[in-house]
């Protein structure tokens, strides 16, 4: 292949096509990026692009603050003028915001070859439009990278072997970000003096099913006031938690600050004493910088930290929340298995994508 458009919209995707990206250079692959607008605050977006490198992006669709019809539909429209001027060799798209399915659908009804990188995972939960997204954008694509063999094995309890698609296990490309950008974080990252506290909680919250449910927002937020009160919680605020907590006017009782970089996330990681949060990529983040996570969800795609007692789930109970806390103070663990590969997984799919 040749000539790849990528489609990123939101901020896990940018950390995702960072990795790619560098690869895509190495191999002398002619990589045009679709930005959709799905995130578009400088903190939200344009920070990853300077601290990671991607290369800017050819086309900004700037399409966001609409519901999930709306925002889909557009960007939907969007990307297929823009495939047909292109005629690209492949379509790359990332996870499981709508920027993926509507990504996803253009290139498939265009006939271009459609690459998935995350494939497979599921939560099992129809209810969040995330696994909505993952399972239409799975079914449609040609090429599929998955993170983990749970993910292999979900789409092969799907019938994914009877259908004509290339399923690749590749390892997890958040884990090669990780490890890529956490000795520049070191260097230029200064969030800890910033935040000038030695001991502490990092957390975040966005999922839709705890923002948009007023009870249990208050919940997660009770049990965090409560587990501050022995260990300060840190929360960089996603801006939909902020609104939403403007809203109902509460204020939470710890500290908040504005969404940070990928260097300042990573040191937040390196040296917290424990993560909690509902965030996909940040429950992996946790262990691959050696930190137990609660995870503020009932289902995780990520079932392997579960099983190996790296993470808990907790919903939105305040009581599990702070049970769990209790749990992770004492417990030690050896976070030295190798559950996402061993940060080659850009490269390996980089490599496959040039074959096809
Ligand atoms: N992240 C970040 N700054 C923040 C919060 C998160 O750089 O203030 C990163 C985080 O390290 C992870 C990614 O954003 O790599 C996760 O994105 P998010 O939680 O928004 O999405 P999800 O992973 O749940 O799809």
């Amino acid at each position: 292949m040749k000539k790849i458009i990528t489609i990123v919209g939101a901020r896990p995707q940018f950390i995702k096509a960072a990795t790619l990206s560098r690869q895509f250079q190495i191999l002398g692959v002619e990589e045009l990026i679709i930005h959709t607008g799905q995130h578009f605050d400088t903190n939200m977006s344009d920070v990853f692009f300077d601290e990671m490198e991607i290369p800017k992006p050819a086309y900004q669709l700037e399409i966001h603050n609409l519901t999930h019809g709306a925002m889909t539909g557009r960007m939907l429209e969007g990307i297929e003028e823009i495939l047909i001027k292109e005629k690209p060799d492949g379509v790359v798209v990332y996870g499981d915001t709508n920027s993926t399915l509507a990504g996803a659908l253009a290139a498939a009804k265009l006939h271009i070859p459609l690459i998935h990188i995350e494939a497979g995972l599921r939560s099992f939960n129809m209810a969040m439009p995330e696994e909505i997204n993952r399972i239409l954008t799975d079914r449609i694509s040609n090429v599929l990278f998955c993170p983990t063999a749970t993910a292999v094995n979900n789409l092969k309890r799907e019938g994914f072997d009877n259908i004509p698609v290339r399923i690749i296990k590749n390892g997890d490309v958040m884990q090669d970000a990780a490890m890529y950008y956490a000795a520049k974080a070191e260097q230029k990252s200064d969030v800890l003096k910033q935040i000038g506290l030695s001991k502490f909680i990092l957390a975040t919250i966005h999922r839709q099913e705890n923002t948009d449910s007023t009870e249990n927002l208050k919940n997660i937020i009770d049990g965090l006031n409560e587990i501050n009160r022995q260990t300060p919680v840190v929360v960089p605020i996603h801006p939909r938690t902020r609104n939403i907590l403007a809203q109902l006017n509460i204020i939470p009782e710890f500290k908040l600050i504005d969404p940070v970089g990928y260097f300042d996330m990573i040191m937040l990681l390196k040296s917290c004493q424990l993560v909690i949060t509902d965030s996909g990529g940040v429950q992996k983040e946790a262990f691959f910088f050696g930190k137990h996570c609660i995870t503020l969800r009932e289902q995780t795609e990520w079932v392997e930290l579960v099983e190996n007692g790296f993470n808990i789930l907790v919903g939105s109970d305040s009581k599990k929340l702070k049970d769990a806390f209790e749990f992770f103070k004492t417990k030690k663990s050896d976070f030295s298995i190798n559950l996402y590969g061993k940060g080659k997984a850009a490269e390996i799919a980089a490599k496959e994508i040039v074959r096809l």
